[in-house]
């Protein structure tokens, strides 16, 4: 019976409580004036990479053991699997748990130092309920949101009813419905205009896709663009664009349109993928499209640090494509990406063009125009809205403009019809 008890209930890595137990003993307790707290240790693999499989076990001993020398005696402690634990923490309130999770989770670094072990970050979710029936229920919820502080190392604390967990339950349901949205053509290509500064003509398009909600509604790419960078739907969703964007100009050229080269946006994620350079020539290929008609911008994204690009860039540039440099002087792109890249135009981004009128905003604009130019690259302002930023952008010889000055993005229909000569 001893043996068997406990297989079913103790934990082998710890000695201590497995979930099962957890789950037992919560069934007999009366009432419980508690939090269900979901605990691992951020990138623990990494960890156990690096020290090797038993090392790491004693790691993970020796936290659990220090766990438990700060619980009460209503308080519990469960090794649920590999480096993820469930606890059962009281507290008066939530303000109070918190500054005890806190120093909890100081208390494991600094003994992962001590120890000359890598630095273990620890991350807490808590699910704060008042009556919990469903231990499974509340410990998923309290993963939940475990999972949002990730990755963040001021925190070491997550709440389930705060707006982060929400906020993942809503990516998490946009990345869902990801695959039956292209299936059901539910994204749909905008096009703004940009407009010569000289002659006001329209000189290009840039493609802005939108997501067609089923009541008719739009979600913007601000909202889901994120969400597809984080999961690696972006390379998907940006070859859909390219295509659509191919086969639209294929449509406007056979109807006997001047069609004007529309730009792309291709996040630095979907550059990743093999062979982009042949996938999008091979796309504009099949609809008969020259390189020269679609233009690709590439998205400036925080994870900058790429081995690959430079060459990516120079393949897809080799293949006809124009590239864009999107949203320059936002925060991410640099010079130094401007000096060594293929790049063909750069786009000053609308936070540049926003400061235009003040003195050292139009300073550095203008200088900004003549060094792309001093390289022989041409310049789009975006964020464009009222005319006096459009004159003074032309006296400084900025080439395009795009912005809301001149239109807002539109269906392909009003596009084609304002912009596209027959
Ligand atoms: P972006 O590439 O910098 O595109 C310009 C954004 O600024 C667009 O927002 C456009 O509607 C907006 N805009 C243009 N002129 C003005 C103006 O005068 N005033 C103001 N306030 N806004 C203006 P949108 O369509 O919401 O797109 C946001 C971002 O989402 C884009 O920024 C781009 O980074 C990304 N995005 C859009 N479509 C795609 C796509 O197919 N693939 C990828 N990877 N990213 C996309
Ligand atoms: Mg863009
Ligand atoms: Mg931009």
């Amino acid at each position: 019976d001893k043996e068997l008890y406990e297989i079913a209930y103790v934990d082998a890595l710890t000695g201590g409580d497995n979930y099962a137990s957890f789950k037992q003993k919560w069934k007999h307790m009366e009432h419980i004036n508690g939090f269900i707290v979901a605990f691992d240790i951020d990138r623990f693999g990494n960890v156990s990479q690096l020290v090797g499989t038993e090392k790491s076990n004693e790691l993970l001993k020796e936290v659990c053991d220090m766990l438990k020398r700060q619980l009460t005696s209503e308080e519990m402690l469960a090794h649920v699997e590999q480096d993820e634990f469930i606890l059962l923490l009281c507290a008066k309130n939530p303000m109070e748990l918190q500054k005890r999770i806190d120093l909890l989770g100081k208390h494991i670094l600094s003994m992962s130092m001590e120890l000359g072990m890598p630095a273990l970050h620890a991350v807490f979710g808590v699910y704060a309920a008042q009556e919990v029936n469903n231990v499974d229920a509340a410990y998923s919820c309290a993963i939940q949101a475990k999972n949002t502080i990730k990755g963040n190392y001021n925190k070491y604390c997550g709440f389930y009813n705060d707006a982060s967990v929400v906020q993942a339950k809503e990516c998490q349901e946009l990345a869902d419905n990801f695959t039956s949205a292209i299936e059901h053509n539910a994204f749909e290509v905008w096009y703004q205009p940009k407009i010569n500064a000289q002659t006001e003509q329209v000189v290009g398009a840039e493609a802005l896709v939108r997501w067609r909600q089923l009541d008719g509604s739009m979600i913007s790419p601000g909202k889901f663009i994120p969400v597809f960078e984080g999961n690696g739907m972006i390379a998907v969703l940006d070859e859909y664009v390219f295509s659509m964007v191919c086969s639209q100009q294929k449509k406007w050229r056979e109807a006997g349109r001047n069609i004007v080269p529309v730009s792309i946006n291709v996040s630095r994620a979907s550059l990743r993928i093999e062979n982009i350079a042949q996938r999008y020539s091979k796309i504009a290929a099949e609809y008969g499209i020259d390189t020269s008609c679609v233009q690709l911008e590439i998205t400036e994204s925080a994870t900058v640090s790429d081995e690959n690009l430079e060459e990516c860039l120079k393949e897809l540039h080799d293949a006809g494509f124009k590239l864009l440099l999107d949203d320059f002087g936002s925060g991410y792109s640099s010079l130094v990406d401007l000096y060594h890249m293929p790049f063909d135009v750069i786009k000053l981004d609308k936070s540049l063009i926003d400061y235009i009128e003040e003195n050292q905003g139009g300073q550095l604009v203008r200088q900004m125009i003549a060094y792309a130019k001093s390289m022989g690259r041409s310049t789009t302002a975006e964020g464009v809205e009222s005319k006096s930023q459009l004159e003074l952008l032309r006296s400084m010889e900025c080439d395009d403009i795009q912005g809301f000055y001149y239109d807002k993005p539109m269906v392909k229909e009003k596009f084609a019809s304002k912009y596209l000569k027959a």
